[in-house]
């Protein structure tokens, strides 16, 4: 990747680039629709991301390449929305409007380019992975730095204020504190982040259905409205607030509906606390079976999975090798993840392969199938010479 990113540099602008950045993506491990009901989530950094490659410009022209446009895209010093093929540079541009907020200065004029081994809208958060790898590149080029939470912050302010995706902490949570070899715990009510070791010989496997439900903007605020009717009912400020034998006392007062909701997420923070017991007794069985019965609450009580995604679980939790499985993200489509054992090798491969013709024969379309690792978060590959 760091040849990528300077070939591309090299051919649009010429030169080398001054500085390198990289930020990774990354998975929901366990955690589902708990951050915006001040809850617990895990995440894992995977090793897929983008990488910013980047030099200061006399002038004041700002210059932008990605491997996903076809041309150099030129902004100048207003913070200015574009649409259309040139979208993409809101996220870097958003990057530049949370980084004045915080009273930094901005890198004048330069020339930028991106490229990545992430795949787009995969729910792998690209998006987390371009903020970061940006707010750090435009940090090297001024030669200024900011704590880990702030470089977190900054990234989501410019999703959630300048983009206008109104994402929750993990994407870039993760993308910051990400850790080879680890999970990131964030509480979600402070923010708070660490890391948990991950038991050595847990494999990722990423199955990408490419479904995205129609309604999906309106199921995940109807979904976030029973939440805070859920709060409200149980006289909580936040969902998580509430115990779960609070929940268990009460539940009869909520509606049907809401009370599944509630149940969700409460036996799901539960189950992030279960799951660190798990990890440090570096019980992969444990593990496992923590995961699938996030999906299967998933399916039945928050009702945010999907037939595709259903198929993929139950074909998944049936193999030998397979610790468990569950949908990743916010659900209504997208992909599933499954946890694994053992050396990759060709076992895995005849393993993925088998569940992709499961699905193709069942749905009669592809599943995108991803091997994945654990990686570092954030980080700035070649600094700016002083
Ligand atoms: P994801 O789940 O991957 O985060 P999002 O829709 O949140 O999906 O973010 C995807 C957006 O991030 C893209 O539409 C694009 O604007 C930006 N992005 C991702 N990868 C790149 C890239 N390599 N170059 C430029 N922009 C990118
Ligand atoms: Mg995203």
């Amino acid at each position: 990747m760091l040849e990528r990113v300077s070939d591309l540099f090299r051919q649009s602008f010429g030169g080398e680039p001054a500085v390198i950045t990289r930020a990774p993506g990354r998975i929901e491990f366990i955690g589902n629709h708990t951050d915006y009901n001040g809850g617990t989530v895990l995440g894992a950094a995977v090793d897929g991301g983008l990488w910013v490659a980047a030099s200061p410009r006399r002038d004041a022209r700002r210059r932008w390449r990605s491997a996903i446009g076809e041309a150099v895209v030129e902004t100048g010093e207003a913070l200015v929305k574009l649409e259309g093929e040139s979208a993409w540079v809101n996220y870097p541009q958003g990057v530049m409007a949370a980084m004045q907020s915080h009273g930094l200065t901005l890198p004048a004029g330069f020339d930028y380019a991106v490229a990545s081994d992430l795949p787009v809208g995969a729910g792998l958060s690209s998006s987390a992975a371009i903020e970061l790898s940006s707010a750090l590149a435009f940090l090297e080029l001024t030669n200024q730095s900011v704590d880990r939470e702030t470089l977190v912050k900054i990234g989501r302010q410019a999703e959630n204020d300048f983009v206008g995706v109104p994402c929750g902490i993990l994407d870039q949570g993760v993308s910051g504190f990400g850790r080879r070899d680890h999970l990131v715990f964030i509480d979600c009510r402070r923010p708070e982040f660490s890391t948990v070791p991950l038991p050595a010989g847990a494999h990722f496997w990423i199955f990408n259905t490419h479904t995205k439900h129609a309604l999906v903007d309106g199921l995940y605020s109807a979904r976030h409205a029973e939440c805070m009717a859920a709060a409200a009912d149980l006289g909580v400020e936040q969902l998580a607030d509430a115990s779960l034998e609070l929940f268990y006392r009460e539940q009869s007062r909520l509606s049907p509906t809401v009370a599944k909701r509630a149940r969700h997420v409460l036996e799901e923070i539960d189950r992030v606390g279960q799951t660190i017991a798990a990890l440090n007794a570096a019980d992969l069985s444990a593990l496992g079976r923590h995961l699938t019965a996030s999906h299967r609450s998933s399916q039945h009580a928050f009702e945010n999975s999907t037939p595709e995604l259903d198929s993929l679980v139950d074909q998944l939790t049936t193999m030998a090798g397979v610790y468990g499985a569950r949908l990743t993200g916010g659900g209504f489509g997208g992909a599933v993840m499954a946890l694994t054992d053992g050396s990759f090798g060709e076992a895995y491969v005849k393993l993925a392969d088998q569940v992709a013709e499961g699905y193709r024969s069942r749905w009669g379309a592809e599943a995108q199938v991803l091997h994945l690792l654990t990686d570092d978060g954030a980080e700035v590959i070649r600094a700016m010479p002083s």
